[in-house]
C-alpha cells in the first residue's frame, strides 16, 4: 500500500489527504493506510494525468508529471497535463538553465 501511495507526485496537498484512512486495528499497535474508493478513483485519475504529460510533454523527466492539486484547481481536472504553476516553476526555469547552459558552452569553445 505504501507504494501506491508514493507515486502521487505532491501527496502533501492537503486537500486529498481525506482520501486516505489511517485506522488502528483492534489489538494493533501499528496503524494501517486504508486505501478507500475515493483513494482509488482519484489515485487512477492522477495517473491518467500523469500519463498524459509523459506522452506530451519533453519537461516530464525533470518534472514528473506535475502536482495533482494544480491540475484540478487550473483546469477541473486531474487528467490536464500543462498548468500555469508548472510553467513558471518548471519549465521556465528548465528553458533558463538550458539557455544559460549553451551559452556557457558556446563561450567556452
Ligand atoms: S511540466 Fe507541466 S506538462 Fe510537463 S510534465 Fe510537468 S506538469 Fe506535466
Amino acid at each position: 500500500m505504501q507504494a501506491v501511495a508514493q507515486q502521487i507526485p505532491c501527496s502533501q496537498n492537503p486537500e486529498m489527504q481525506s482520501a486516505v484512512a489511517v485506522q488502528v486495528p483492534p489489538g494493533g499497535f501499528f496503524p494501517q493506510l486504508v486505501l478507500t474508493q475515493k483513494f482509488r478513483f482519484l489515485h487512477d485519475e492522477i495517473e491518467a494525468g500523469i500519463s498524459a504529460c509523459r506522452e506530451q510533454c519533453e519537461f516530464f523527466l525533470l518534472c514528473g508529471g506535475g502536482c495533482p492539486s494544480n491540475k484540478l484547481a487550473e483546469h477541473g481536472t486531474f487528467r490536464a497535463t500543462a498548468t500555469a504553476h508548472c510553467e513558471l516553476t518548471r519549465r521556465v526555469v528548465a528553458e533558463v538553465v538550458l539557455a544559460n547552459l549553451e551559452l556557457a558552452l558556446a563561450s567556452a569553445t
